[in-house]
Formats: C-alpha cells, structure tokens, sequence
C-alpha cells in the first residue's frame, strides 16, 4: 500500500484579494480561511500527513491556535517566490519521509470548500493510474478574449476545457522531477505534461473553487455552512 502525503503551498501573498492579511489567514466562519482546508484534509482517513508550506517571514500562523487539526499537521518554513517553489521546496523536506512511488496531493491553502466526496473521487480514480491527475470542472460558460480596452476581442470554443482545481495528484518520485525539470508553471499538472505525459481529469464540482477575490469569501462561507 503506498502512502498519501498533502503538500498545502501556503506561502502566497493573495496580491488580487487586495487586502493587507494574506487571504489565507482571512476570518471565515471565525477561523482562518486556510484552517478549514487543513481540516478538510487531516479528517481524510486515507491522508497520511499534511505538510503546510509557510512563507520564512509568516508572523501570522503562530498567532492561531491549530490543536484541533491533530498530529498529521506539520509546519514547514520554506516557501519561495512562486507557488513551484514552495511546492519544490515542500517535497524536497518530504524526501525524509516520501518514497518515490507514495502519492502526494499538492492542494492551494484557498480552496476551503474541498470535500471528503472530491478527496474519494480522486482516490477512487486514480488509484491505480501511471500517471496521476487533478480534480478539474468542464467550462459551462462562454468564453471571451479581451482586448487591450477590455472589449471582446473573439469568442473562444470552450469544447473540451476544463478548468483546473486541486488537489494534484502524483507520485512522489515524478512530480519531484516534473519540478526540478520545469518551473515555470502555474500548477503541478503543467509540469507534468511538460514531461510529455497526460494527467487524467477528474470531475469535481464549483464549490471547490479557490477563494481569490473579496466577494469569495461569502460564497465560501454559505458553502461550508450549508454543509454543517
Ligand atoms: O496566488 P494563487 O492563488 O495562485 O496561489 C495558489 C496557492 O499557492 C495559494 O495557496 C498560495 O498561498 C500558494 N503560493 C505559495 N507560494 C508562493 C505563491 C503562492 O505557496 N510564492
């Protein structure tokens, strides 16, 4: 049985969200936005650890009280300058633990909304994949390209897009070298299909959407409140 390892990159500064905290550590519900993924991932029975990765200048996570969130939580202080590099430097702390073929799920510390129900999916599917893949939603609306005065430009075929969530699934060994080979990338999966190789999509739903803008967190929080 290989093991489940969750890699939580949490080292961003949430520059969109235009506000002065980090969108992660942001009120929701009267905890930190980020302790509600955290908690949606150590409460997941077939998750073995989950390695939060903290920017070294972070002065903000002492400042809570996570004893709830139980002894599969650890802190690591090295995020980088990118989300590639926080995940890199992530998996290179694992490399104490991880075997190359145990599977890591890299999940943004803004998507609070994840569900036990997305997490099985993911499991179920990919259990006995080559490759590994990501939870992701097919394009419902219509897409447009902008011009430079924020006029439309063209409508694009939306046939076959899928929009991509997390968490990203992948053996340790591949994704270590998926982003020692290639960092320029806005998620896990994009390294990987750098390698050549195609990650399998997994159907999710919009309620595990990342929590980017001020109005986000509203929705986020009639999600989780519904659910209770
Ligand atoms: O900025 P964005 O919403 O795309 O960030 C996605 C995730 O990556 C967030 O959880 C954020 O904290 C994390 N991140 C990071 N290190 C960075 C930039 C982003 O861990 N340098």
């Amino acid at each position: 049985m290989r093991r489940h390892y969750a890699i939580v990159p949490a080292a961003g500064s949430g520059s969109r969200f235009g506000s002065g905290t980090p969108k992660q550590y942001l009120d929701l519900l009267g905890r930190p936005l980020i302790h509600h993924t955290l908690k949606a991932l150590v409460a997941c029975p077939a998750v073995d650890r989950v390695w939060v990765v903290l920017s070294p200048e972070d002065n903000e996570w002492n400042r809570h009280d996570w004893s709830d969130l139980g002894p599969k939580l650890e802190t690591l202080r090295c995020g980088g300058t990118t989300r590639a590099d926080s995940v890199s430097n992530g998996l290179q702390a694992a490399a104490m633990v991880a075997a190359d073929d145990d599977w890591i799920l890299v999940h943004d510390a803004a998507r609070p909304c994840i569900s036990g129900a997305m997490l099985g999916a993911l499991f179920a599917e990919l259990a006995d994949d080559p490759v590994g893949g990501i939870l992701a939603v097919p394009v419902a609306d219509t897409l447009k390209r902008a011009d430079a005065e924020q006029r439309v430009a063209a409508t694009e075929p939306r046939d076959g897009l899928w929009q991509a969530q997390t968490p990203q699934m992948f053996r340790y060994g591949l994704l270590r070298e998926a982003l020692e080979k290639c960092r320029e990338v806005t998620d896990e999966a994009g390294a990987i299909e750098a390698l050549g190789l195609k990650p399998k999509l997994v159907r999710a739903d919009a309620t595990n959407f990342k929590v980017t803008y001020p109005a986000d967190l509203a929705l986020a929080a009639m999600i989780l409140r519904g659910r209770k």
